[in-house]
């Protein structure tokens, strides 16, 4: 299959649901395993639901994501411009073309007019009421007008619409790569407007017109475009290029944690986790929607994440790098049926990228982190925090939230722990250990460890009476890795003085 040719066609009406993302995804899975291009056009022929800000979102959450695009609006190529209301111009004559031909025709009725054929038939036939081969000829429109009724209208520039003339009782078929062959009756299809007098054409024209000028192969988008597909097919036909016409794959929905219907933005506010890839302030609410890079996670998790709703390897292997699902994917493992997004497997795909990063990349993170909390601290002993300490945490802000005290000395001790673990007899004890961890040299963990243990066989007390004391003096709490490896950390001097500090303040 050389030459493959896949876009993601987005509308910048607001931010990109994750589901998008994962519409995007497949697109560019598909065109890198392939071999072909992948392009990024934007679809703003609907001035009314422009929002500022979002086509700008778009490009910044793909390319957070990782999924470049080969051609579009700012990296050109051949078959541009990739906005639709740069290419404006274009449309108008495949409109006129349809009506040519005859496959189309214009329509002046008003929308008080339109109400009334809606309200009229809704009581005549019960249901359905729809511009159709039904009612056309009840409407006003260039094949119930005279030609000349017609041309003065166009001239006298009342509104008009041009709308597709659906042929009556006809079998369109749609070839879909994942639900197979779905066939529909043209009677069920109304007459979709195509273009408008404000020049401008609708989503179902440009959509098709740009597809066919921009060489598209295959048009993978998400479900909720199914509907549409029929019109889409016949719009090819119509236009003479029926041979061109693209595979179409239509992706299932991204179902909410409890499998009840599609994921929404209000399912995230709700349940608490973001449904965009980057943080979205409204620009004219101002209000605020989360996004995971915003909420830490790591770009790849969440396109690995992705990419398993919907998709499935056929074996038991959950992470995946970029090249890795490029690698593996294909269509015919895309399911059928809804996937429903799981929050918490969200934060197991952060975890494992957390456990495979280098250290050396982690602690970077951590240490912008720290930072912002304003303590500065030498590298090489936040990389022995981070590698110590990784494997408790999802995300690199919980890591550093778990390690504060290794770069702050406790402030208060826990009281509910004091007061269960700190006996009378702590305070001599842990003057007894700080006594033989200032002889040690080197002071690592095993040192200290050894340290430990043989004070224990010497004195007799149990571990239970030494750890829970040492602990909360170098944590200020019971929680914690191993308390040797915390003092081999934060070194000698620094552990000396965090135990004499408790055994002035605790008590029991
Ligand atoms: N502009 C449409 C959207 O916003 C594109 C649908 C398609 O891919 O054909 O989803």
């Amino acid at each position: 299959m050389s030459h493959t040719r896949v876009r993601f066609a987005p509308s910048p009406t607001g931010p990109l649901h994750m589901g998008g993302v994962r519409t995007a995804l497949y697109n560019y899975l598909f065109a890198k395993k392939t071999g072909g291009k992948f392009l990024l056009r934007i679809e703003d022929t609907d001035q009314k639901r422009y929002v500022d800000g979002a086509e700008e979102y778009i490009m910044e959450a793909l390319k957070w994501c990782g999924i470049l695009w080969d051609e579009g609006p700012d990296t050109g190529g051949g078959y541009g411009p990739y906005r639709q209301s740069e290419r404006k111009d274009l449309y108008h004559q495949y409109a006129l073309q349809l009506i040519k031909s005859g496959h189309a025709y214009y329509a002046f009725d008003t929308p008080e007019e339109l109400d009334a054929m809606r309200k009229q038939l809704e009581a005549e036939k019960g249901s359905n009421p729809q511009y159709d081969s039904s009612s056309r000829m009840q409407m006003r429109n260039s094949l119930t007008l005279s030609d000349d009724e017609g041309n003065h209208l166009l001239g006298s520039q009342e509104h008009y619409v041009i709308r597709i003339r659906m042929p009556e009782d006809e079998e369109v078929l749609v070839n879909d790569l994942i639900r197979g062959e779905v066939r529909v009756n043209s009677n069920l299809l109304d007459d979709k407007v195509l273009f408008k007098s404000d020049g401008m054409p609708t989503y179902h024209l440009a959509n098709v017109v740009d597809d066919y000028l921009m060489k598209i192969t295959h048009v993978i988008r998400g479900e909720e475009w199914l509907p549409s597909a029929p019109l889409h097919v016949m719009l090819y036909r119509f236009l003479g290029w029926e041979t061109a016409t693209p595979r179409f794959a239509h992706l299932p929905l991204l179902l909410k944690p409890d499998g009840n219907g599609k994921l929404s933005k209000r399912d995230g506010d709700r349940l608490g986790f973001p449904v965009f890839p980057l943080q979205w302030k409204d620009p004219n609410t101002a209000e605020i929607s989360s996004g995971y890079r915003e909420a830490g996670y790591f770009p790849e998790a969440f396109v690995n994440m992705l990419a398993l709703l919907g998709w499935n390897p056929g074996t038991d292997q959950e992470v995946f790098s970029m090249e890795e699902l490029i690698h593996e994917f294909s269509l015919e493992r895309v399911g059928k049926s809804g996937s429903k997004f799981d929050p918490e497997k969200a934060k197991w795909f952060n975890h494992q990228y957390l456990q495979s990063k280098s250290i050396g990349e982690i602690s970077q993170q951590v240490a912008a982190q720290l930072e912002k909390n304003g303590i500065q601290a030498d590298s090489t002993k936040i990389e022995s925090v981070a590698a110590l300490m990784r494997q408790r945490a999802n995300f690199i802000d919980e890591l550093c939230e778990q390690s504060m005290f290794f770069f702050k000395a406790p402030e208060t001790y826990d009281p509910t722990f004091a007061k269960k673990r700190w006996k009378e007899e702590t305070p001599g004890i842990l003057n007894e250990v700080s006594g033989l961890l200032k002889e040690l040299n080197p002071f690592d963990a095993q040192t200290i460890d050894a340290a430990l243990h043989h004070y224990m066989e010497e004195s007799g007390h149990g571990a239970g009476k030494i750890m829970p004391g040492l602990r909360l003096a170098l944590v200020g709490s019971g929680t914690g890795p191993d308390v040797k490896d915390i003092m081999a950390i934060i070194g000698k001097e620094e552990t000396i003085s965090r135990i004499e500090k408790a055994v002035l303040i605790v008590s029991h």
